[in-house]
């Protein structure tokens, strides 16, 4: 069995990119400028926020914060995303999600201009995903894509199993692995909380994406033998033993599923690292593609 560790491969992706960068403005290009927008105080979206603008330092990009209280209406809002729009210097933005209930998110992320999606979750972008046109791919999908190249895991035939179908994971991973290119080639199944046989389903995997956020929800008895699983979920659950009160808990049952598996990724220190990596690799190409023009 082995470990698909997101802080190794992350740190290849960064590494490269930082020299790319480097490069990029050397030649008289753009130092690629992110804009995250974060609204309220949600504990996850701050560290994650934290962690983006972190990441953005550590390879040589230009970062904005823009915070707001969870009672920010959404004309402010949507001002906010038509500013960054329409200023030359920012090459990407993202919307923290979840957004508070009173503001309709596929609107808001609707209204980001296609040109700095780099977290892929515009229309226009998926549309392009589906139909294989390059485009920014969705941060976590392309960071699983990362992952699996970097170990070189074989894809073409496989049977791959997606267990979740929301917009942001489960359905666009499955889409990108059914795709007639490396990595892809696979037979996909999309499961969902109303699939009957789920089991029967997960066994047949060779590769498994949990990617539901229940906690420890794939057992070793649901996986066959050399299967690869990756686990997309991140769940905190409460935990004395930890100074912040909880711990990180995936969508697998780790200590039971990883013997029976080639290749598997822990929680923390695998997907979620990906994502970012995923993410600045977007707002470098954003960057570069405005460069050349
Ligand atoms: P979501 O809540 O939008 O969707 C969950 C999906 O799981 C739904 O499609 C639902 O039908 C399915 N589901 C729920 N219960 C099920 C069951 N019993 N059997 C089969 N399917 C079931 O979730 P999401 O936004 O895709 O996130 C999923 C998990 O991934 C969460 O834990 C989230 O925190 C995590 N996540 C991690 C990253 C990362 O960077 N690692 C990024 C995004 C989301």
């Amino acid at each position: 069995m082995q470990i698909l560790d997101g802080k190794i491969v992350s740190q290849a992706v960064k590494d490269d990119l930082k020299q790319k960068t480097a490069e990029l403005i050397s030649k008289g290009g753009k130092t690629p400028h992110l804009a995250a927008i974060l609204i309220g105080n949600n504990g996850a979206s701050e560290t994650y926020v934290a962690s983006k603008v972190k990441n953005c330092e550590e390879v040589g990009y230009n970062s904005s914060l823009i915070r707001f209280e969870t009672s920010v209406d959404e004309a402010t809002l949507i001002s906010t995303i038509e500013k960054l729009n329409a200023d030359d210097d920012i090459d990407g933005i993202l919307v923290q999600l979840p957004l508070p209930k009173s503001i309709n998110e596929d609107k808001i992320i609707s209204l980001i201009h296609p040109d700095k999606d780099v977290d892929g979750f515009h229309p226009m972008s998926i549309g392009k995903m589906i139909q294989g046109l390059p485009t920014f791919l969705p941060a976590t999908p392309y960071g699983i894509l990362l992952m699996l190249e970097h170990y070189k895991i074989e894809t073409k035939g496989k049977y791959a199993v997606v267990i979740g179908r929301s917009n942001i994971v489960g359905r666009p991973i499955s889409i990108l692995l059914n795709r007639n290119t490396y990595p892809g080639n696979c037979t996909v199944t999309v499961c969902h909380s109303h699939t009957h046989n789920l089991k029967e389903i997960c066994l047949q995997g060779d590769i498994i994406i949990a990617a539901l956020g229940i906690p420890e929800f794939l057992k070793n008895d649901m996986v066959k033998e050399g299967a690869v699983v990756i686990d997309v979920g991140i769940t905190r659950v409460p935990d004395t033993t930890k100074k912040s009160g909880f711990s990180i808990k995936g969508d697998v049952d780790f200590t039971n599923v990883a013997p029976k598996c080639s290749y598997i990724s822990p929680v923390p220190g695998g997907v979620g690292m990906m994502t970012i990596a995923a993410l600045l690799m977007n707002t470098f190409n954003a960057a570069k593609i405005k460069s050349e023009k």
